[in-house]
């Protein structure tokens, strides 16, 4: 039989409902909800990035607005925008758009931001309060494979979970979410041995791992909830157009479907829930200035 289908679109618009009303809850007080962007140079897969964004904070009515600074900005020029972002009170979060131009370092510039305003959950505060329980803004993704987790509604704490991957920004921080909910977490990464056995001994998998359709069915223990969070481009094998593309997860979906008891397919699963975690961040990063 196959598994029950995580849809994280309807997942994202169920969130989307609940931030509404806490933006809504926050502007009757006067108080504004901001989510800032800042973009340096000319990408045009950051920029088409920030117009997503922005029209997804258009719905939710969170205000979003764009800083950009042309190529060629010293990282003193992004230091200098970052410090009055920190600053204005109409801030209540902040995004780096990656990548930056050449000179100018990322791990130079993201620990700038106030950890307060940190809403993609990316910073060093964030990751630490997160990993010793303390209120974080958790990084987006983990946040959001989780969220798709929790919205099968088992109850995770006892559970064996297993994490695909070790990233600061996926790997790490879900298991840490994991472990707050008092699963029992195994972490595997490209030099875990036998990773299929032990794969197959969770209830729960989670997958960020990048490599295109990794985990084939037989890791996949009959009844265990797979999340996966890949995101890959592979060629669609169409004869016609041998260029085109399509996105496929890290998990095998037709192997895997036959065992699950539930699964996130790729498209339409983590990542709508991506976005809506972003929002939530800055609400809740909102709510906690206006406390
Ligand atoms: P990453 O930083 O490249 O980390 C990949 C992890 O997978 C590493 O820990 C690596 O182990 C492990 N790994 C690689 N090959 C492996 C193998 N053969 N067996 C077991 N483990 C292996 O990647 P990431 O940032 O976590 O992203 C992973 C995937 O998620 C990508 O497809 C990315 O596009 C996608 N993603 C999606 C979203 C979204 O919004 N849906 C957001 C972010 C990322 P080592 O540590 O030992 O090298």
């Amino acid at each position: 039989m196959p598994a029950q289908l995580i849809d994280g679109k309807a997942l994202a618009e169920h969130i989307h409902n609940d931030i509404t009303q806490r933006v809504t809850a926050l502007k009757a007080q006067s108080r504004v909800v901001g989510l800032h962007a800042v973009l340096v140079g000319d990408d045009a897969a950051a920029e088409s990035y920030a117009q997503s964004q922005a029209k997804h904070a258009g719905t939710v009515g969170i205000d979003y607005q764009l800083h950009k600074l042309p190529d060629g900005s010293d990282e003193a020029a992004v230091a200098a925008l970052m410090q009055k972002l920190n600053n204005d009170p109409a801030v209540s979060g902040i995004i780096l758009q990656l990548p930056l131009p050449d000179g100018i370092d990322a791990d130079r510039i993201q620990p700038l931001i106030a950890a307060s305003k940190d809403v993609e959950g990316v910073g060093a505060a964030n990751f630490g309060a997160l990993a010793m329980g303390r209120p974080a803004l958790a990084p987006c993704t983990a946040a959001a494979a989780f969220e798709c987790l929790k919205s099968t509604g088992i109850d995770i704490s006892g559970k064996r979970a297993v994490v695909i991957g070790r990233s600061n920004i996926v790997g790490k921080p879900l298991a840490m979410l994991l472990l707050a909910a008092n699963a029992t977490v195994t972490q595997c990464h490209s030099r875990t041995r036998d990773l299929p056995a032990m794969v197959r001994a969770a209830e729960i998998v989670m997958v960020s791992v990048g490599v295109p359709r990794m985990v084939t069915g037989e890791f996949i223990a009959p009844g265990a909830i797979v999340v996966d969070v890949g995101t890959n481009r592979v060629s669609a094998n169409d004869p016609e157009n041998p260029k085109k593309k399509k996105t496929v997860g890290d998990v095998l979906f037709e192997e895997a479907n036959v065992k699950a008891s539930h699964i996130t397919p790729v498209p339409g699963g983590v990542g709508p829930v991506t976005v809506a975690m972003l929002l939530q961040n800055t609400v809740t990063a909102a709510e906690r200035m206006a406390e």
